[in-house]
């Protein structure tokens, strides 16, 4: 029956990192961050969880750091703070781009990287930036930290390579000056109907570097290897930039279709929104 009450759980707020591990473990447990994918999904009775383990207390999952070339950010860093931070901002302000974007104030001010990650909603807009710019994802478990590449992390719709009773604890994200998102919102969740991340280097006015993700049109987020390759190695005129952007579709195979956007037109929106994406990360390299 819709009741939008969810069903009864248990409810614990660990204050460190091995007791949230430890609760973790229990059958049917489920950690609890922003809760704004969750929660409506428990109201929903999508999900049906024991028990939750809110780890908005855990000390040390939180914070913006550069650590040499890389930005550390902790799994419970809001997408405001994010999108409001002058780090990520001169640093890459793809990411910062993509935070900005989502949903609307309460989301933002709520929901957190973690989170989004764990969730892989492919309307998502933090796996696809995270993706393009070939971040770790550092998690803890009952056997102790792994990390693992965004693109092994990510690996279906609402599928991750956690195992049970890991948490996702912090991102590291190599810094990228030249790197942007765009993303076509769907007009009633604000979710990415189809999302574009780019990350581009330049070196002697010749791209040396390029990375080109789409998220919303597939399971999970792909990399546009032609793309790329169509980049690299060349000057990065408005010419070159359209002609690699009209590769991209190319890695669009088997997209996602529904009411709103058929597959077809996804595939579209991912040459239209690459162009987008690539100028203004290109622009952004070369200062
Ligand atoms: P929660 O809801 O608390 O948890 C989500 C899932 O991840 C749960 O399974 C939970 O157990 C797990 N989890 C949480 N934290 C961790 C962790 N550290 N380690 C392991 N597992 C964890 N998202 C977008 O990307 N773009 C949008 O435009 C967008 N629009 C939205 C609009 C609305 C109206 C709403 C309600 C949500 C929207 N979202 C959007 C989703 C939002 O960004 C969520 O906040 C986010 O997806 C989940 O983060 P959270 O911290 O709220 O996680």
């Amino acid at each position: 029956m819709y009741t939008m009450r969810p069903a009864e759980f248990e409810y614990h707020r660990p204050s460190t990192l091995d007791e949230a591990i430890g609760l973790l473990g229990a059958e049917g447990a489920r950690p609890l961050a922003g809760g704004h994918s969750l929660l409506p999904a428990m109201k929903l009775r999508l999900a049906t969880p024991a028990s939750l383990v809110d780890i908005g207390r855990v000390p040390g999952l939180d914070g913006i750091e550069r650590e040499n070339g890389t930005l550390r950010i902790g799994a419970l860093a809001t997408h405001a703070s994010v999108a409001a931070s002058e780090l990520v901002r001169s640093s890459c302000p793809g990411l910062a781009d993509t935070a900005a974007r989502i949903g609307d104030p309460q989301v933002r001010n709520r929901g957190t990287i973690g989170g989004s990650l764990a969730n892989a909603d492919p309307g998502a807009d933090y796996p696809t930036t995270v993706q393009a710019l070939a971040a770790t994802i550092v998690v803890h478990g009952p056997d102790g930290e792994r990390e693992l590449s965004a693109d092994d992390f990510l690996v279906d719709v609402f599928e991750t390579a956690l195992r049970p009773g890991e948490l996702v604890t912090s991102v590291r994200i190599p810094a990228a000056a030249g790197s942007a998102y765009e993303k076509h919102r769907h007009p009633a969740s604000g979710y990415a109907v189809v999302g574009v991340a780019a990350v581009v280097a330049v070196e002697n006015g010749r791209c040396s570097r390029a990375r080109v993700t789409v998220g919303g049109a597939t399971a999970s987020p792909v990399n546009a290897e032609a793309a790329a390759e169509a980049l690299t190695g060349v000057e990065p005129t408005e010419d070159a930039i359209a002609a690699a952007a009209a590769r991209v579709a190319e890695a669009v195979t088997s997209p996602l279709g529904d009411v709103y956007a058929s597959g077809e037109y996804r595939s579209h929106l991912a040459g239209v929104l690459a162009r987008r994406a690539l100028t203004t990360a290109f622009r952004r390299a070369v200062g």
